[in-house]
């Protein structure tokens, strides 16, 4: 589906997303928790969106969730993104449900994609070395 070596790797040592890309390496998905109120968050911020405390911790969740919505990208625009169609998706996550991420929709037909279908992540190394692992969303094969 892609050319995972030609993939565009973002900087894997910014503070901010570094223990995302040490769980992902991991097959683990990891998203910030407010130290103070305990609010789930996504992407990383500094500061928590309902309290405000800088207070955070990286917390393992269940790389499970529903499509909330989906696009399907048809013209290349970058090196590693030339195998059109593809399929972008935006995930609530089951556990916790104020959480969404974004990633590629594999192994559904753009025209089988559905609102509110069962997803499952899946972890796919990638980069000019493989030193990133991306998470991939897939209908669940249990
Ligand atoms: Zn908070």
């Amino acid at each position: 589906m892609f050319d995972f070596d030609q993939i565009p790797v973002p900087d894997l040592t910014d503070p901010n997303f570094a223990p995302f890309w040490e769980a992902t390496r991991e097959r683990k998905l990891k998203i910030q928790k407010c130290g103070d109120c305990g609010t789930h968050r996504w992407p990383p911020r500094v500061t928590c969106q309902s309290c405000r405390s800088t207070g955070l911790e990286w917390v393992e969740v269940v790389p499970r969730g529903t499509l909330y919505t989906h696009t399907t990208v048809g013209r290349a625009t970058a090196k590693g993104f030339s195998n059109t169609p593809y399929t972008v998706g935006f995930v609530t996550l089951d556990e916790p449900s104020n959480v969404r991420v974004i990633g590629n929709v594999v192994d559904v037909e753009p025209s089988q994609l559905a609102i509110g279908m069962a997803l499952e992540g899946r972890f796919v190394p990638a980069g000019p070395s493989g030193e990133m692992t991306l998470i991939h969303w897939a209908p669940p094969t249990t």
